[in-house]
């Protein structure tokens, strides 16, 4: 008889060493259990065996010239996973970590994502094992330019449209969309997403990712008796995601009082004052340290991961995977937070995801909490099929509409199926159910 269990034990069989991807499946996998009761047809028809496996995974060689005149060497990836409602989407991550097993995992995550966000996307995720840090301007163009070279065949505006991710922003994108308009001879704004204003990008893309979590971690609470006002936050990270969380934070009359990068963290007890970071890391490129250079009260710590032991009553991890692991969680709960908003993908391990679960603490699951950036990407296609550009504030109101959506939808899904409260669960079998149903709609493919 098939089991969840036993497609677990089969993906881990089949994937050997891609531990993320595993992580990803399983914490998904241990959700359906209730799902599976009301419809055994998804598991005996099988659609979540197909659901696990990726329709296609792409692997090419990436070469490119340094400044020095020295051949180099990257890996790229692109993985198409679901279909099923959309052409595949999903971002290009630049990171020394990139393997298959991170881009799977992202992969996989992003079906899920996608279908919350209500919008016709299907879940894809690509990259490359190449360090963007410490390269100059005109070797991440050339790097975008032979990655583009490969990735054009397999991509399109109906087909597959990859946008940023870590280490890929708005620069990445425009040399990528460059290379693909010379190769093409078409201006097809619609196959990239996170692209510059003056050539087809969308008002909010940027902000996008960090409003929506908050945006969510506000319905959350609202729906908990509780606000963001006067609230002490810490968020992890210190990208895209984390400064606009903390903008809108700081919006909701919140006190953000710690962010991070790779190599540390800074604390500032009388609140972080964003322009100085955003001076820092959009503009200059530089390290976090360099925030107490400006603001001589703040301290500057070297390990990133003691961030979680500042007290706070939010914690929004919006760096990378695996951020927090039980033992944060422990101390973090034990300083009294009330609240977790995953702005990074699957920043907490499943074993902390319990232990939060179990202490009842508010936990704003990352496929739902961090879908604004993609739902945005999507209404940067719909405005480039349309030709017409919305503005700013139409872009924000339609956003906020989504990620109230998506709350209630993973709040309803959790109620309906016995678990009150458990946005983890209710964002998966939410999400899942949509995906599902059009697989099953679309016969053995
Ligand atoms: N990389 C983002 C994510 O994890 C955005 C993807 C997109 O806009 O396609 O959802």
């Amino acid at each position: 008889m098939k089991t969840l269990e036993k497609i677990l034990q089969k993906v881990i069989e089949k994937n050997p060493g891609e531990k993320e991807f595993h992580q990803a499946v399983e914490e998904v996998l241990s959700s359906l259990e209730p799902v599976i009761k009301k419809h055994p047809e998804f598991l005996e028809e099988g659609i979540i065996d197909r659901l696990v496996e990726p329709e296609r995974q792409i692997i090419f060689r990436v070469p490119w010239v340094d400044d020095n005149g020295e051949p180099q060497l990257n890996r790229g990836f692109r993985v198409q996973f679901n279909s099923a409602i959309g052409p595949y989407k999903g971002g290009l991550r630049f990171h020394p970590s990139v393997y298959l097993g991170i881009i799977k995992f992202l992969g996989f995550e992003q079906i899920f994502k996608n279908s919350l966000t209500g919008l016709p996307i299907g879940g894809g995720k690509g990259g490359s094992d190449f360090d963007p840090k410490g390269k100059s301007n005109g070797e991440i163009m050339k790097f975008c330019q032979s990655f583009m070279t490969e990735l054009y065949r397999h991509i399109g505006k109906d087909i597959d449209i990859p946008a940023g991710d870590i280490g890929v922003g708005s620069r990445e994108i425009g040399y990528l969309y460059g290379q693909y308009k010379r190769i093409k001879n078409s201006f097809d704004a619609g196959v990239l997403t996170g692209k510059g204003l003056t050539y087809g990008g969308s008002f909010a893309r940027k902000e996008a990712t960090g409003y929506g979590l908050i945006y969510f971690v506000k319905e959350m609470l609202e729906a908990n008796n509780q606000t963001l006002k006067n609230k002490t936050i810490v968020i992890s990270g210190s990208g895209n995601v984390a400064i606009y969380a903390c903008e809108k934070a700081q919006q909701y009359d919140a006190k953000v009082v710690a962010m991070s990068d790779s190599k540390g963290y800074i604390y500032d007890k009388n609140g972080i004052k964003l322009d100085t970071i955003k001076q820092i890391k959009e503009v200059e490129r530089k390290r976090i340290s360099e925030y107490i250079k400006y603001h001589t009260e703040a301290k500057y710590h070297e390990c990133q991961k003691d961030i979680w032991s500042i007290k706070c009553d939010i914690a929004l991890p919006c760096a990378t995977q695996n951020d927090i692991d039980i033992n944060q969680a422990q101390v973090l709960i034990k300083n009294g937070v009330i609240a977790i908003g995953e702005g990074a993908n699957m920043p907490c391990t499943n074993e902390a995801i319990k232990f939060f679960l179990e202490n009842n603490i508010l936990l704003a699951p990352a496929k739902a909490a961090n879908a604004g950036g993609v739902a945005t990407s999507a209404l940067e296609m719909s405005q480039d099929s349309m030709r017409i550009c919305w503005t700013f504030e139409e872009v924000d109101n339609k956003l906020h509409e989504i990620m109230k959506s998506i709350f209630k939808a993973a709040d309803k899904a959790a109620k309906e199926y016995g678990m009150p409260g458990n946005y983890v669960a209710g964002a998966n079998i939410a999400g899942f159910l949509k995906v599902a149903n059009a697989m099953r709609a679309q016969g053995i493919v």
